[in-house]
């Protein structure tokens, strides 16, 4: 992967283009102001959840009485889901029930851990970044995600890639064009067997049979070239 590779999100309440690091502090500011204007109005308990791997992240805010599974299910629509795998959450001392609630989980500042899939793993982190007293209709709101990530092909250097070939990906992926997976077809065999996977907005690229969520699709799939 490029290392010059950044990424960066979209604020959900104002739509501007946050840097990793600063998304995070930038939606802390939208929360609160709301909770201040919402005070003792009917207001129930949510978390700001960070889900990460590497340079792909999601902000989440979710109800405290909300079950585990409801992000289980979310982040496989999103990230995860090919065949029907296992995945589990867990903390360095404890393993995590999908029945529990949101609240008896997240303690502060304590990492917790995702995986998705047993045997091929996609492993996310995850953490607690602020409780608020607030009104969201929905259990779970996205807040912002990772915008496409501007992946070039490996071999012309130029445009965006579009797929990658597992079989000829070693330490790093080897990433194609439209134009250079033509080429590529024709000198790689298991790449029009079953090698050419599409390149997706998600940690499990590449991996298994993903193919991208079912949720969200507009920031699925490669970056827009500008
Ligand atoms: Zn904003
Ligand atoms: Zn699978
Ligand atoms: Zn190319
Ligand atoms: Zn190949």
């Amino acid at each position: 992967m490029n290392e010059d590779l950044t990424s960066q999100g979209k604020c959900l309440f104002c739509n501007e283009i946050f840097p990793q690091k600063q998304i995070g502090r930038h939606l802390a500011k939208h929360l609160a102001l709301q909770e201040k204007s919402e005070a003792d109005n009917h207001t129930k308990n949510f978390s700001h959840i960070l889900i990460d791997s590497g340079l792909m992240f999601l902000h989440v805010l979710i109800n405290d009485f909300s079950k585990m599974e409801i992000l289980d299910s979310f982040l496989r629509d999103i990230w995860l889901e090919c065949c029907g795998h296992m995945s589990d959450f867990h903390c360095k001392t404890a393993d995590i029930s999908m029945n529990q609630r949101i609240k008896d989980v997240f303690p502060d500042k304590e990492k917790i851990m995702y995986d998705y899939d047993f045997g091929t793993t996609t492993r996310l982190n995850l953490k607690v970044l602020h409780h608020y007293d607030i009104n969201m209709k929905d259990h779970l709101t996205l807040l912002s995600r990772n915008e496409p990530l501007e992946l070039i092909c490996t071999k012309c250097e130029k445009e965006p890639a579009i797929h990658i070939c597992t079989e000829c990906s070693y330490d790093e992926y080897m990433y194609l064009c439209k134009k250079c997976s033509k080429k590529h077809e024709k000198t790689c065999e298991d790449f029009n067997d079953y090698a050419c996977m599409p390149v997706v907005n998600s940690p499990r690229m590449g991996d298994c049979g993903y193919m991208g969520g079912v949720i969200d699709k507009e920031r699925d799939g490669v970056f827009k070239k500008k």
